[in-house]
């Protein structure tokens, strides 16, 4: 888990509000339609409320879950997904099947944002997994991103947050669609860490589980663990949710890489090699580093190389950096 910076998005931001209050645009019905739905639900008059809800914080996301829940509540439906809900309803009222409406409307969106937000976060990693690399690419002009969106807060249960900006993680199809799918992280006891605000750094290390004495030529002599730190319950959900200990275990490799480099590259041999290159290969020691461990080692890099968590703490622990 890796975090990312909400002030990146600032130019996404007034782009989405130029499209918003464009009066010639098509589109501007449509958020006056949803404007007014939104105030239905959730019972505030407000000209701005589809504006506040599409770039709302994560607390601001949350107030708006539990009046959304208790919308559900007081107007007996069941907190199900949107399109559960209108087929299991003889005759869904037209609140319900505007947030019908609006839950689909995430699509008219996919092309627009989905690369922009990638470019502006200038991320090369799955936000959940720091594994699967996600980049942006050209086809024939078209802009294109090899990540899929992920809702944090799943559309399905939530339709409201379905075109919110900090709603959108960058990530891989693993995490995205295998792994996360409609898990209700709007739950306390279900809530995982919430990439805009937090990450792993401080949350939860990697660690070698020595094995076997052969551990340092074959790979079946160690283990990797990823350790929980403080006991801190959203890390140890965000960990369990995408496998990350399990699927970590394929990078086993890596770490045998790193084990072997540790005898290699010891204190006076990196002193030497820095003294030699300094300011012509190297413009510090962090340059050194990356070239011994081929990871970025910096809490504020991880998300530039995937694996980079992996390297960093395991790197620590041997002492290699
Ligand atoms: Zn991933």
């Amino acid at each position: 888990m890796i975090r990312i910076d909400p002030t990146k998005l600032v130019n996404i931001q007034a782009d989405f509000q130029n499209f918003i209050k464009n009066k010639d645009s098509k589109y501007n019905s449509k958020f006056q339609k949803f404007n007014t739905l939104l105030e239905k639900v959730f019972n505030e008059e407000d000209n701005s409320l589809i504006e506040k809800i599409i770039f709302a914080d994560h607390t601001t996301m949350e107030n708006y879950i539990k009046k959304y829940k208790n919308y559900l509540r007081t107007n007996n439906h069941d907190f199900i997904s949107i399109e559960t809900l209108c087929k299991k309803e003889n005759e869904p009222t037209n609140i319900l099947k505007e947030l019908l409406e609006l839950y689909n409307y995430y699509k008219t969106f996919l092309d627009r944002w989905n690369y922009q937000i990638v470019k502006e976060l200038n991320i090369n990693t799955c936000c959940y997994c720091n594994r699967e690399s996600v980049l942006v690419f050209n086809k024939d002009k078209k802009e294109m991103t090899t990540a899929e969106m992920d809702h944090f807060y799943p559309r399905s249960l939530y339709p409201f947050l379905s075109i919110s900006i900090f709603n959108l993680i960058p990530s891989c199809k693993t995490c995205n669609s295998k792994l996360k799918g409609d898990l209700d992280t709007g739950d306390m006891n279900k809530s995982i860490i919430y990439p805009y605000e937090d990450s792993f750094n401080d949350k939860a290390k990697f660690k070698l589980n020595i094995e076997k004495s052969n551990f340092y030529e074959k790979e079946n002599g160690f283990n990797l663990q990823l350790e929980i730190l403080n006991n801190n319950k959203k890390a140890k959900r965000t960990k369990d949710l995408f496998k990350l200990e399990e699927l970590y275990q394929n990078h086993k490799d890596i770490v045998l890489e790193l084990i072997q480099k540790e005898y290699i590259y010891n204190d006076s041999y990196t002193d030497e090699i820095f003294k030699n290159y300094e300011g012509t290969l190297f413009k510090n020691k962090e340059d050194l580093q990356r070239l011994i461990t081929c990871g970025y080692v910096e809490d504020k890099d991880l998300h530039k190389r995937p694996l980079s968590k992996l390297i960093k703490d395991i790197s620590k622990e041997l002492d290699v950096i």
